[in-house]
């Protein structure tokens, strides 16, 4: 493909693109092909001789876009949203361009400064503490994922847990031999920590890092963390034995965007450190996975400003909710030399002036792989296209959304239940079993509940498998207690308020349809 054969394929996808957007509303959300539908319509193996972009373009419509479930669409309404935007897309075809794998600042300096800017603009929009701005020991970085946010800070964690036991166990006088046999032991010992509601993300960290992980069963109906369950939690484990490092507290849990009581977590970890001076501090890391694009709204702004007296990191996906396309992940530290000490491997071919000087930032040793795209242009692009007035109108919209959707439930007590507080635009609730069982049952709460769940699981299917909204089923608790539940939240770009009405009456159709 030669520069003029470039111009005119890019206009066509672009042309595409744009067709795409406008039209994707009156697409099946859901994808309904069945496994390895793919192999079918593809050649096996790549062709001698190169092909027309004209031949490669048709296959998008005709091959890839029955495969794909379309997360834009208004009509998409599960798990969380994945925001895409114009500019994010202009970021990502100028990042796909430059192809700078700009591990360290040499490499690209604009990539590394660009991103230190924006992640302090970003910091300064969510109202995150000055302690985690790069102006101070702090700052922020763009990783993938949420997952490798918390896989990165666990490894730090980790890290300063062992280097901090191995500096006070100097100053006790024990040899370096004795050191490493405790360092041994320890490493056996120490456990990562987030409650039963914390995304899945922290037990996978702790596999990678080679750590335990143990969970803090959270109360039912409320499902957040607090300061008792946590300092409980650590006398259980110091008893066993073992050693807490390592804290995962959540801004908007993924089963129902609960949020843990950072006070009294603050407090209670304030009150363990102060009683075991010599122990290093347990790191906390704050996910906020999705939630955390809302403290742009004055509403939730005052949250973060208690992060600072317990929290050693926060992370937040531009990509969920803030119209940034996937990838942008922003991690903030309050010390970046605890990153930089527990990642930073320096070979001869990765030594260069600017590095030796100390006057850079060289990312790679922030994260876990070495290469990096240019992932802040798309920020940047994107907070500057809308302006702070511009995405607060955005993640508004979608709680307009919520609080909706949250009226019409309650407006209809016959058929549905909330299960859990709404909240930033989700709405967890069930379906009652019909009238007439629910009188047969008396007062009998469990077989209530057991039919219950039977029925919203049954709901849930048939309303995917029909396609024209997806929506997620979910448990909540375990056991007996267990609840099946349906969670609804609508955060794309194009989402109005008809089109939660609309999921609501599709829904309520197909209860009807079930009850019968
Ligand atoms: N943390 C929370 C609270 C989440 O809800 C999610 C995903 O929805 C994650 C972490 C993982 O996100 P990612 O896909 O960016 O790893």
């Amino acid at each position: 493909m030669d520069s003029s054969q470039f111009r005119q394929a890019a206009h066509a996808a672009i042309d595409q693109v744009i067709d795409y957007y406008d039209n994707i509303r009156d697409r099946r959300v859901l994808s309904d092909v069945q496994p390895g539908y793919l192999r079918e319509l593809i050649p096996p193996g790549i062709p001698e001789t190169g092909e027309k972009w004209e031949d490669i373009q048709q296959d998008i419509e005709a091959k890839i876009m029955p495969g794909l479930t379309h997360w834009q669409s208004p009509n998409f309404l599960a798990f969380f949203p994945a925001n895409s935007s114009y500019p994010g897309i202009l970021g990502d075809i100028y990042s796909g361009a430059f192809t700078c794998a700009a591990f360290n600042w040499q490499c690209s300096p604009a990539v590394t400064e660009l991103e230190t800017i924006v992640l302090d603009n970003v910091a300064k929009l969510i109202n995150l503490p000055e302690a985690y701005h790069s102006t101070g020991e702090g700052g922020g970085v763009i990783q993938g994922t949420a997952s490798e946010a918390i896989v990165t800070v666990v490894v730090a964690a980790r890290d300063r847990y062992i280097a901090r036991s191995k500096e006070q166990w100097a100053t006790e006088g024990l040899n370096d031999d004795e050191i490493e046999d405790r360092v041994c032991t320890l490493r056996g010992k120490l456990v990562a920590l987030g409650s039963d509601q914390a995304h899945s993300s922290t037990k996978k960290a702790a596999i990678i890092a080679g750590v335990r992980c143990e969970t803090i069963e959270t109360a039912m109906g409320d499902y957040s963390l607090n300061g008792e369950l946590v300092t409980k939690k650590i006398e259980n484990l110091e008893k066993r034995g073992l050693i807490p490092f390592y804290l995962t507290v959540t801004l908007g849990t993924t089963p129902t965007c609960a949020t843990d009581d950072f006070a009294s977590i603050s407090a209670a970890l304030s009150t363990y450190h102060t009683a075991n001076p010599t122990k290093p501090k347990i790191w906390t890391h704050v996910d906020a996975a999705y939630a955390g694009a809302a403290l742009i709204l004055p509403e939730y702004s005052h949250i973060p400003s208690i992060w600072p007296t317990f929290a050693d990191s926060f992370d937040f996906n531009m990509h969920k909710w803030l119209l940034t396309n996937f990838d942008c992940s922003c991690l903030y530290v309050k010390r970046r030399r605890d990153l930089i000490d527990a990642l930073s491997i320096t070979p001869a071919y990765l030594r260069n002036e600017y590095s030796d000087s100390g006057l850079v930032t060289d990312y790679r040793d922030w994260q876990i792989p070495l290469g990096r795209r240019f992932r802040s242009l798309k920020a940047w692009f994107v907070t500057r296209s809308f302006g702070v007035e511009g995405l607060r109108a955005h993640v508004q919209k979608a709680l307009d959304g919520g609080e909706l959707f949250t009226k019409l439930l309650e407006g209809d007590k016959e058929r549905y239940e909330l299960v859990a507080k709404p909240a930033f635009a989700l709405n967890v609730f069930r379906v009652n079993p019909p009238p007439a069982v629910a009188k047969e049952l008396g007062g009998n709460k469990k077989e209530f509940a057991r039919r219950s769940n039977e029925i919203t699981k049954k709901v849930a299917d048939r309303v995917n498998k029909e396609g024209k909204i997806f929506i997620t089923p979910t448990v909540l608790g375990k056991g007996d207690e267990a609840i099946t539940a349906i969670r609804v939240v609508g955060g794309s770009p194009s989402i109005q308020p008809k089109d939660l009405e609309s999921a609501f009456n599709i829904i309520t159709e197909v209860v009807t349809a079930v009850w019968e």
